[in-house]
């Protein structure tokens, strides 16, 4: 049987239907609604002004790349500019080839990159080192709690080195509601409360930060690579298998599989989820060692360290700590000065 009529031109023949429609569209159809939506998101949030100078946090997967490209084609109507900013956590037979594909996607797109390095903002401390450290055989279930909290702060290092007013990220809406599922999961209302809206606006210093593509599905995403023709980099992280995060992407599929509307009702539950006075966190007070915001003496990337350079990590991941997170994610708002005067790689 041929494909349908694309029913928004209604010339081509439809090239998918999309999942949460149904609408059966073609691929250019299809790319200048993805457009049109986040675009929307952008303005209805506000989350760019007109003269921003955005820093497009870029790993060369799927999300992040979909991101450059979409605000790249919006930018001239949103008036803003874009600097790339890479973050090299040092993890061995994995980041070198994301790398390389964020470097392509500069030359091609004609935007600046710069590369930012964990072993040159974190006194020389690598994932991979992290992980030998954590567990002694290399492969660790703490690297994404340690790198989640250190990304954060590398890349808040890297949008300040580049003179950015505003970072964005690549976290879809399946991201989003992986996340708030683990919020739920290990019970940590502090997080709850902080995860809805679009993004934070950046309290205590902090550039702010947005999720452009935080209401488009993982699916819509990797179509609109697809229809693009975008290179990006697609294999694993070799420390992911060991995240709490494929427990919660698991349950997920088990959920929208029932009920497919389950990612974007999670998504929009953390945005209208009010605790009780006495469930909140209290407010955040600065770290005393860096002036970024923290919820003890310490903020997490500092205490982190910490634990890392005193040979006691667990330390700092250990009981009490479960406000840690366990991947990128969208967390609470994080430093605002620089964390050691180790010179910063630009490319
Ligand atoms: Fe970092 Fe974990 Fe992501 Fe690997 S999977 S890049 S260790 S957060």
């Amino acid at each position: 049987m041929p494909a349908p009529q694309c029913a928004s031109c209604h010339t081509a023949r439809a090239a998918l239907r999309r999942p949460r429609s149904g609408q059966a569209l073609c691929g250019a159809c299809f790319c200048a609604a993805f457009e049109a939506e986040v675009l929307h998101t952008v303005l209805a949030g506000r989350l760019l002004p007109p003269g921003a100078v955005v820093a497009v946090g870029a790993s060369g997967g799927k999300d992040s790349t979909v991101l450059a490209h979409v605000l790249r084609e919006l930018a001239p109507r949103l008036g803003i500019s874009l600097h790339l900013v890479a973050v090299d956590e040092g993890i061995g037979g994995y980041r070198d080839a994301a790398l390389a594909a964020v470097r392509r996607q500069a030359a091609r797109w004609d935007l600046p990159l710069t590369v930012v390095a964990y072993a040159d903002l974190f006194g020389g401390w690598t994932m991979d080192a992290v992980a030998r450290s954590t567990a002694g055989s290399g492969r660790s279930r703490a690297c994404c709690t340690f790198c989640g909290v250190l990304r954060r702060r590398a890349l808040e290092e890297g949008a300040r080195l580049v003179g950015a007013t505003h970072v964005v990220t690549g976290h879809n809406a399946d991201d989003m509601a992986e996340t708030v599922l683990m919020n739920f999961l290990r019970g940590d209302a502090g997080r709850l409360a902080r995860g809805g809206g679009l993004g934070s606006p950046g309290e205590g210093g902090a550039l702010p930060r947005c999720r452009p593509l935080q209401l488009a599905s993982q699916k819509e995403v990797v179509l609109y690579a697809h229809f693009r023709r975008l290179d990006y980099f697609s294999e694993e992280c070799v420390y992911a298998p060991e995240a709490f995060r494929g427990h919660a992407r698991d349950l997920l599929k088990m959920l929208e599989a029932a009920r497919p509307s389950a990612v974007l009702d999670l998504v929009h539950s953390a945005e209208r989820l009010a605790l009780a006075p006495a469930a909140r966190p209290p407010p955040p007070g600065a770290c005393s060692r860096c002036g970024a915001l923290a919820s003890r003496a310490l903020c997490q990337a500092c205490a982190l360290l910490d634990g890392l350079n005193r040979g006691r990590p667990r330390l700092a991941i250990g009981k009490g700590r479960r406000g840690l997170d366990e991947e990128g994610p969208p967390r609470e708002p994080q430093p605002s000065r620089p964390l050691t005067s180790e010179p910063v790689p630009d490319f």
